[in-house]
């Protein structure tokens, strides 16, 4: 059998794979799959469509017994437009601090994950331990449902779930939802000197964005509210716009992008179905007047639910007995736990790192966090198996 790596050590050759959403990640989850067949751990694939991205879903221990999933996500941000102090692909280290891209989101998790699997494979005599490694989480949480699928399919389901994003080492048992759109608004060509005769699609967004944000800020005077969130309501933004060629053109297309961050417990189909009815109702008809063909196109990019876990769930219990905790938080940002949760599997949100580090340039993970990860996952396998 090979030598344990070291979780620094892994974490350096996963931080060297460029696996940024948009590229293929499969010389990660090849390299991951490859080292865990050294150690006698099989992995299935699951491919996205274009086969040039998968997750890897490996069981440690008895197949057959219900276990616990470590779920991690392969891809990261990219680093484009961001100040670099060196290349974001290798990993440096620095006062006991590990830079790169990925170090806190989310791979130092999964670097810890994969250097203990030896010991894990060793210590998992009576429960497993399923590794879940997905692809395409930045950018809406993609490949976790084929890999949801797959759990499925699996001998024996799993009893709970450990979502390792960055929490420096606390348990995270709720998280809001993410409800993203884009909107694209047609309107129709005029000279800027007969603007009667065009719709101006650029001033239509501008209307709607308008009543988007008054739409949060109702939401954010009059709730609903939960004080363990921060901010403690659902917020309501939108993100980007483009529209209009020149100046002396009345613009025919424009579109933007908006999202709404829900509180677990606050449905966010009628403030969805508010804002496209204010289009449908109050915009449109004026458009239509002009040009036919005017008006809104609404899409969804993604639809996520909020999460949250009872705080006497066995699972919550569990993961705060293995870390001496006793207090639990709440996530405003967005991971993979709704998912698994939606599909019946109690998860709670729990890994090495700082939310704060994630997605900026200059990405770190403190070697301590490593290793209280290293302690919470060797403790969590010991408990499984007494
Ligand atoms: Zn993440």
């Amino acid at each position: 059998m090979m030598a344990r790596m070291h979780s620094g050590e892994m974490l350096r050759r996963l931080v060297g794979f460029d696996t940024v959403s948009r590229n293929s990640n499969l010389a990660a989850i090849e390299f991951i799959r490859d080292y865990l067949d050294g150690h006698g751990i099989a992995s299935r694939l699951s491919f996205d469509d274009s086969g040039a991205k998968a997750n890897l879903f490996a069981t440690i221990g008895p197949a057959d017994a219900p276990g616990i999933i470590l779920s991690g996500h392969s891809d990261v941000v990219p680093v484009d437009q961001q100040e670099w102090t060196s290349d974001p692909f290798t990993l440096r280290s620095q006062n006991g601090k590990l830079y790169g891209r990925g170090a806190a989101d989310m791979k130092g998790f999964i670097a810890t994950a994969l250097a203990l699997a030896p010991e894990l494979k060793q210590r998992a005599t009576a429960a497993p331990i399923h590794f879940a490694f997905s692809y395409d989480e930045e950018v809406g949480c993609i490949g976790v449902s084929r890999l949801i699928d797959q759990i499925g399919m699996a001998e024996a389901r799993p009893f709970a779930c450990v979502v390792g994003e960055p929490t420096m080492m606390r348990p995270i048992t709720g998280q809001k939802g993410l409800q993203s759109y884009r909107c694209k608004v047609h309107g129709r060509e005029a000279h800027s000197s007969r603007t009667s005769y065009g719709v101006n699609a650029v001033e239509a967004a501008a209307e709607l964005i308008a009543r988007i944000n008054a739409i949060a800020r109702r939401v954010r005077e009059e709730g609903p509210f939960d004080r363990d969130f921060d901010p403690p309501y659902t917020t309501i933004h939108c993100g980007t716009i483009h529209g209009g060629t020149v100046q002396n053109i009345v613009p025919a297309q424009c579109d933007f992008t908006y999202e709404i961050r829900n509180l677990p417990g606050h449905d966010p189909d009628p403030l969805l179905a508010e804002i496209e009815t204010h289009a449908r109702e109050v915009l449109e008809p004026e458009m239509k007047n002009v040009a036919p063909e005017a008006g809104f196109d609404f899409n969804a990019r993604s639809r996520l639910p909020g999460y949250a876990i009872a705080e006497d769930d066995p699972a919550v219990a569990l993961v705060k007995r293995v870390l001496g905790a006793n207090e639990t938080g709440r996530a405003s940002y967005m991971t993979e736990a709704g998912l698994f949760g939606r599909a019946g599997i109690p998860t709670v949100i729990c890994g090495p790192g700082d939310i704060a580090q994630a997605h900026k340039p200059d990405e770190f993970i403190e070697e301590a966090q490593l290793a209280r990860c290293e302690t919470f996952l060797l403790r969590l396998t010991e408990t499984l198996a007494a």
